[in-house]
């Protein structure tokens, strides 16, 4: 294959830039020609200067814009066999062979229903002359494959779709701050989000942001009268001491009958029942808008990079493939498997029936549901009789992450649902060996889904010597059964030591869980941690107006980012950025890197580069660190460029924690209660694990399985996953195989 095309349609979702770069320069990488055709389809169709060969550098600088720079259209011609026809003539003109289609379902359906005629329109259009016989023999197939751009998140083959994160990003922003003013008034507020057939940014934007009820397509209220219930629900929440109320509705929302349920009707309802002064906002088209977020931008690129592979793989008869992610692992689907499912959800919802629709969007979506259900009540439910409970420690330990908070709420409101006394520990170990706990009930939480630090109070001691008398002591004194540590390295290594010395104190024998929360992604037992995407988004947004910060100068940025000696977030962050370079503790860094480093920069510059951009974890090397860097580059670059260093420090530990934190602290949160609740009942062996998600599941590791799986000297695991992504850094950042531009063009780094 030679020639490849790459094309966005449908509705514009942010990320899909980083896509079309990736596709780029993943294929020129390839040694194929990579063509850009603007406007979806119908730029496919009227072809001409609407199908442009792409340089590497005409994808440069795209990475943190949104929507979509090559144009997107929705194409009433391309629903034609005559439309799709004349794309094929196009296609043929140009001698491509393969396309690249990021676009949501219905472009997907398209792309589909295209590859199968694509061998008919080819025998027609050479009926009719249009083409000659060669063409049509050479041409006799096109390879096409789907890229998931959708901000709703309503296909299958993918856990999450390009836009999704970043519209959950706006979600979140919103609700935050729509909380924020309706707690000072005590108001209430209906916030209407997008999703026609699919519930998912409703259901995680209220669950990320503690909203008190929501309103979905695919789980419908199952009462008859559940506007008196919602009602009740929120009016139980005030008198328990909320001062906000918010209601999160779906576009799409139905009653169990499948009547539309529209965010007006609520905010009616609720005035009328409640007598409350209610407020509607409709999101909108605010949720499609602004930066995408750094999971966006690798989730993209790292798709964008799939597909290019996928594509030049490809047999003839292969089925087109959507590539996707599962878990934290790029997948590929039979895209005709993904439509179906598709389709069998719309089926579903319009025959009403909601329990197979559910079902369809998979068991997390429906524990998600369930999740919320108990997170939002007002108190635990009422049962006839108590369930068997233990009495759980809850505890941070390690630097501040932000999500450690929305655990601790998850936690404390699922165990106290499931029948356990959950007491809490302040300060870390501190609180543990000075005896410092204290009781959690229902509205000691209340608010803290959206709370960046550590309310309960962290830090980074670790219990020594005589310190494990006091820990036993307390653990006795307070009757613990179990321990639920939301931290960070020193609060495993703490961890540990208790196990460790369970022979001496029986008292350690109990079940301790590890919930990883640290920006540093450096745990075992979990491919990512709690805090590391807050971090990640915190790098990029700085990293991004430090560019900005740099137009009119020729100017190189080291930017030193946190990390301890675990490269994730500076690997990532340069992904997402487009850093040209970056240095990692695990690779180190020699004099010689460096002195290759001074030379690129320098042919870069001399032929009209405007702006680098070096990414550097914070203990690549103690000699050459950050400033020596600096200094070395500002000297070698003489009147070529000026170098400036960006520490970041510490705000990339602070803030609000993404949507994503949030979600992923309370899975993991919830993962470790149901076993604590098994584990109660009888049905499970008392075991002290790590809790993670590794490739596509969820896990527990024994604490036995911890040791071997660690870099005690440098603090982090043996194996680090993403290390994997280290070439595809490296081809992104690369100059590019064609030569470099002439003088005058700008470059950014990108
Ligand atoms: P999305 O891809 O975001 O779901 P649409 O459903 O509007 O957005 O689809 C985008 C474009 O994809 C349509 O304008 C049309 O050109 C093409 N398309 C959608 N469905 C089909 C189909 N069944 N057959 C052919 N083309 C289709």
């Amino acid at each position: 294959m030679k020639r490849i095309a790459v094309l966005t349609s449908g509705g514009d979702a942010q990320g899909m830039n980083a896509a079309v770069r990736a596709v780029v320069r993943g294929g020129l990488d390839q040694g194929v020609e990579v063509f850009a055709v603007y406007e979806g389809y119908q730029g496919l169709i009227d072809g001409g200067a609407y199908i442009r060969p792409m340089s590497w550098f005409d994808v440069g600088g795209i990475l943190q814009q949104g929507g979509t720079l090559i144009g997107t259209a929705r194409s009433t011609d391309f629903m034609t066999r005559d439309g799709r026809r004349e794309a094929a003539y196009n296609l043929l003109l140009n001698r491509i062979e393969g396309l690249v289609v990021i676009g949501g379902d219905g472009s997907l359906t398209g792309a589909n229903l295209f590859r199968w005629e694509w061998p008919s329109l080819v025998d027609e259009l050479a009926a009719a002359g249009r083409i000659d016989g060669e063409t049509a023999s050479q041409f006799r197939h096109l390879a096409i494959v789907g890229l998931v751009g959708s901000i709703d998140n309503d296909m299958f083959g993918t856990d999450v779709t390009i836009g999704t994160d970043t519209a959950l990003h706006r979600i979140t922003e919103a609700i935050d701050a729509i909380s924020s003013t309706a707690a000072s008034h005590q108001r209430s507020f209906v916030v209407e989000v997008m999703g026609r057939d699919c519930g998912y940014l409703a259901l995680m934007g209220a669950l990320a942001t503690g909203a008190d009820w929501v309103l979905i397509p695919e789980l419908p209220p199952q009462t008859e009268d559940w506007e008196a219930a919602m009602c009740e629900s929120l009016r139980r929440g005030r008198e328990h001491g909320r001062r906000d109320s918010i209601v999160v509705v779906a576009e799409g929302a139905r009653d169990r009958d499948g009547n539309p349920i529209s965010s007006q009707y609520v905010t009616e309802v609720l005035e009328k029942n409640l007598g409350w002064d209610t407020r509607l906002t409709i999101l909108g088209h605010v949720q499609r808008g602004g930066a995408p977020s750094a999971f966006d931008r690798n989730l993209a690129t790292l798709m964008g990079m799939e597909a290019v592979h996928a594509i030049l793989a490809m047999k003839q008869e292969d089925p087109v493939p959507v590539i996707g992610m599962i878990g934290n692992r790029i997948t590929r689907t039979p895209l005709e498997e993904c439509l179906n499912r598709n389709e069998a959800v719309k089926i579903a919802l319009r025959a009403q029936d909601f329990e197979q629709a559910a079902a369809l969007r998979g068991r997390s979506f429906v524990d998600s549901f369930q999740t919320l259900r108990t997170l939002v009540r007002a108190e635990p439910h009422k049962r006839a009789s108590e369930p068997p409970g233990l009495r759980i420690a809850v505890m941070n330990a390690g630097a501040p992450a932000p999500g450690m908070n929305t655990a601790v709420r998850a936690a404390v409101r699922l165990g106290l649902d499931a029948g356990h006394t959950m007491i809490g520990v302040r300060n870390g170990f501190t609180g543990l060996i000075e005896n410092d706990l204290f009781e959690l009930d229902w509205m000691a939480v209340n608010g803290w889904a959206n709370r960046g630090g550590a309310e309960l109070g962290t830090n980074r001691r670790i219990p020594t010597q005589s310190d494990f008398y006091a820990v036993a002591r307390t653990l006795e004194l307070n009757n613990i059964q179990a321990i639920l540590l939301i931290g960070g390295w020193s609060g495993y290594q703490g961890a540990l030591e208790l196990y460790e010395r369970r022979n001496q104190f029986p008292i350690f024998n109990l079940p301790i869980l590890c919930l990883p929360a640290t920006i540093d992604n450096d745990l075992p037992g979990s491919d990512l941690s709690v805090g590391a995407d807050t971090a990640l988004n915190n790098i990029v947004s700085a990293v991004d107006k430090i560019k900005q910060s740099a137009v009119a100068a020729r100017r190189v940025f080291v930017v030193e980012v946190m990390g301890g000696k675990c490269g994730y977030l500076a690997l990532m962050s340069a992904l997402a950025t487009g850093a040209e370079r970056v240095y990692l503790h695990e690779e180190g860094v020699t004099l010689q890197d460096l002195v290759q480093d001074v030379n690129n920069l320098i042919t870069g510059f001399s032929h009209g580069k405007r702006l680098g951009l070096m990414i550097r974890n914070e203990m690549v090397n103690p000699t050459y660190d950050t400033r020596f860097m600096t200094a070395l580059f500002e000297e070698e670059g003489g009147d070529l460029f000026e170098v400036r260093q960006a520490i970041l420090g510490h705000i990339q530990q602070g803030g609000s924690p993404t949507p994503f934190d949030r979600n992923f602290a309370s899975r993991l949160a919830a993962d470790c209660i149901d076993y604590f609740t098994r584990l109660a009942a009888g049905e499970e062996e008392a075991q002290s694990s790590v809790v993670g998600l590794l490739g596509r599941t969820y896990e527990f590791t024994p604490f036995e399985d911890v040791p071997r799986l660690l870099n005690r000297k440098d603090r982090r695991p043996l194996d680090q996953w993403w290390m994997a992504l280290r070439p595809l850094a490296r081809i992104l950042a690369q100059p590019g195989p064609s030569a470099h531009p002439a003088e005058e063009t700008l470059i950014t780094a990108g």
